[in-house]
């Protein structure tokens, strides 16, 4: 089959490599869109903790099963479905207690398995077994169920810092992430949500895409504006939606007494520390959480929120490319000129 391996930083190739064998309990499947996520072009250039080469890269994908393997009675050939990519053991600690994100032993298809920039794509058996393959409708379309998991990893991140209902939230980072917070949170409660950006083209598109506040942090002070917006209170909520390192910080310093604050992005290549005021978060008494990746449920989750048409990703894809294609569609998704670019051709 034809697959983009990456074999090294920046040595991506197409390739012929032999198709996945389909064994007892796993699903093989053949895909049909895969988008591309910044986490991808960042192991491109960079790496990753997670990942462990040489790799098929992508594992925000959507496919047609094509094989199942003895034992498995849930699935059958010829099903539309959707993947959670982060595979967990199913019986450690945080897997029993009901946060399997945070497995002890989690591999990640795309990751630790190879994933979904090429023609086919194996699910592993604990993943079959833990619930990481989601049926998907007919009505949606396969290019947009690969979004589920970009969906599903906010809805984490939402989920985490408790939006309720009447809350002022503020996404900072208008990209492909930043406008799925901004559709999620009302759907949690939130009365107002706030957009900031710094990028003229994020600007332009969300502007295009009529969002009701949108807030130009190259024009205005961000952190005086949303002050000014809630009458000097602040934000109940906060989520960075882009690995800016100077972004978390005017996050703690905008939000209300009381206020949290979802630390959503990785910071860049190279950097680990940022300075907070300690006393702003004790005498205000600030929440900060972290969130990283989604659980099989929250997948499950995110699938039907699109296939209800709650949330809209249809104008958030603003290329195609083909597997040919891959690298183009890196620079694209590097360049701030898409927002989001799907392989659908194999
Ligand atoms: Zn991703
Ligand atoms: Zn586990």
């Amino acid at each position: 089959m034809k697959a983009a391996v990456l074999s090294g930083i920046e040595n991506l190739e197409i390739k012929d490599v032999d198709r996945p064998a389909c064994n007892s309990g796993e699903v093989l499947i053949r895909l049909e869109a895969c988008a591309i996520c910044k986490t991808d072009t960042k192991m491109f250039h960079t790496g990753h903790r997670d990942l462990k080469l040489p790799r098929i890269l992508g594992h925000e994908l959507a496919g047609t099963i094509i094989e199942v393997g003895k034992g498995v009675h849930k699935f059958k050939e010829g099903e539309r479905v959707q993947v959670a990519p982060g595979l967990p053991c199913g019986s450690c600690p945080f897997c029993i207690g009901g946060v399997p994100n945070m497995c002890d032993n989690m591999s990640i298809i795309g990751f630790h398995h190879d994933g979904g920039f090429a023609e086919h794509v194996l699910v592993p058996a604990n993943g079959v077994q833990n619930g990481c393959i989601n049926k998907i409708p007919d009505s949606l379309p396969f290019e947009e169920a690969s979004l589920a998991e970009p969906l599903a990893c906010c809805i984490n991140a939402q989920e985490l810092c408790q939006i309720k209902p009447g809350d002022v939230v503020v996404i900072i980072g208008a990209g492909p992430i930043g406008h799925l917070h901004l559709q999620l949170a009302p759907i949690f409660g939130a009365s107002e949500v706030m957009l900031i950006e710094n990028s003229p083209e994020r600007i332009a598109f969300s502007k295009k895409a009529a969002v009701d506040c949108l807030i130009d942090s190259t024009k205005v002070d961000p952190v005086e504006a949303v002050k000014e917006r809630t009458d000097g209170i602040g934000a109940d909520v906060v989520i960075p939606a882009c690995s800016a390192p100077e972004v978390p910080v005017q996050g703690i310093e905008m939000l209300k007494k009381r206020g949290r604050i979802v630390f959503f992005s990785g910071l860049p290549h190279g950097y680990k520390n940022i300075s907070i005021d300690h006393n702003l978060i004790h005498y205000n008494e600030l929440q900060i959480f972290g969130a990283y990746g989604c659980t099989s449920e929250q997948n499950r989750k995110a699938v039907k929120t699109l296939a209800m048409r709650k949330i809209a990703v249809e104008y958030l894809i603003t290329h195609h490319v083909s597997l040919d294609e891959l690298i183009k569609g890196f620079e694209l998704v590097d360049s701030h000129k898409a927002m989001e670019v799907v392989v659908t051709s194999f």
